[in-house]
């Protein structure tokens, strides 16, 4: 298990590696830092181990798969990084190296072979249009449910749907695969998640779709800044809550203190920020306000990367965290179902808001 590696991908992002000065900025984020304590958990030691890989002087040993697989993808150090390096696409190049040389962590090892099976990281066998209960047909919009929200946290495509139904939208489900984003995060073989791009995406125009509506952060993110690279999409993407933003929703009274959770996918990845507080600003007697880190500066809540399904406790100890600087909310709301899961998660056995997906919030209220 500790041999040296080719790095073809790492190859790639030489110039990033050879960029880090070692200056240590990127530590005062880090959310894996934070927990762990220890400089191969910040983005300077990552780019330590990835340049070792790349020059055959780091084996791929377990403990550097572990703080190469520590990090979240969060990209809250890219912004404190005066060299302006891409840390993400380093973290995710090595990754690829280390499964291409037969490194893949045993748990999302699992979750790769449960995609191949079923079109999901769950295992489901159904198809999100039959678990839900709605055939696809032509339609101008469709709504993208995700695995997450389809197979496991149902509440949420349920309100979803209530949401468009009581809008009065004429939209359609999808014969949908996983979008691809945790196996794009934890370094499968770019060829191979390719494969579930093309057949989302034939699958949509198939029903002559011009608009898909997405209320998962993490698939958003895919269609919206991944899929293009490679691919013409031929429709509109678009989050729930820029969707929910362009109306003038007639919503019932909230009296309490609301605030919000930037998902990582959502903000730093996709630069949608204003969105969501719009859309909280519809709601009569609803008292806002912000958490010290937000926007652009939002804390992680620890759930993406693949470091929940690889090692939960980290994810829950940082969600936790995130937690605590809501404590002063009666609510927290965000908009991804990873988001939600992992901040309930990281809630238990703390003094907490109500956490509550937005879409939860509108249905809710509407
Ligand atoms: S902030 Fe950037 S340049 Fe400084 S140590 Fe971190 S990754 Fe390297
Ligand atoms: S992307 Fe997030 S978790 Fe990864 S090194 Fe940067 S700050 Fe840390």
């Amino acid at each position: 298990m500790s041999e040296m590696i080719e790095a073809e991908s790492l190859r790639r992002v030489r110039k990033e590696l050879m960029t880090c000065t070692y200056c240590g900025f990127c530590k005062s984020v880090c959310p894996t830092f934070q927990m762990v304590g220890w400089d191969p958990s910040v983005a300077r030691g990552r780019m330590v181990l990835a340049y070792g890989l790349l020059q055959k002087e780091v084996p791929a040993d377990p403990s550097v798969l572990e703080h190469l697989y520590q990090c979240t993808t969060c990209k809250d150090c890219e912004r404190r990084c005066p060299s302006k390096i891409a840390v993400v696409d380093v973290v995710e190049s090595a990754r690829r190296d280390l499964v291409a040389a037969g490194h893949m962590l045993p748990r999302h090892r699992a979750l790769v072979d449960r995609v191949a099976a079923t079109g999901n990281p769950y295992g489901e066998g159904m198809g999100v249009p039959n678990t839900l209960g709605k055939r696809p047909r032509r339609a101008k919009v469709g709504y993208f449910v995700g695995c997450t929200a389809a197979y496991r946290d149902r509440a949420l495509a349920d309100a979803t749907i209530s949401v468009l139904d009581k809008l009065g939208e004429d939209y359609t489900l999808l014969d949908e695969v996983c979008c691809g984003s945790v196996l794009q995060r934890i370094g499968v073989d770019e060829e191979e998640v390719e494969q579930l791009w093309r057949r989302n995406v034939d699958g949509i125009r198939s029903l002559g779709v011009e608009k898909v509506i997405f209320s998962c952060a993490g698939c958003y993110r895919m269609f919206k800044e991944e899929y293009p690279k490679r691919l013409d999409l031929g429709f509109e993407v678009q989050h729930i809550t820029e969707y929910l933003a362009e109306r003038d929703l007639p919503l019932r009274p909230y009296k309490g203190v609301v605030t919000y959770h930037d998902p990582c996918h959502l903000g730093r990845h996709c630069h949608v920020y204003d969105a969501p507080r719009k859309v909280l600003s519809m709601v009569p007697e609803a008292t806002f306000k912000e958490m010290a880190r937000n926007r652009e500066t939002a804390a992680c809540c620890g759930g993406g990367g693949g470091v929940r399904s690889a090692y939960p406790e980290l994810s829950r100890g940082i969600a936790g965290r995130r937690v605590d600087e809501a404590s002063f909310a009666d609510m927290l709301v965000t908009t991804c179902p990873f988001c939600v899961t992992n901040l309930k998660a990281g809630a238990a056995g703390r003094a907490a808001p109500e956490i509550i997906d937005l879409v939860q919030l509108v249905d809710r209220l509407l």
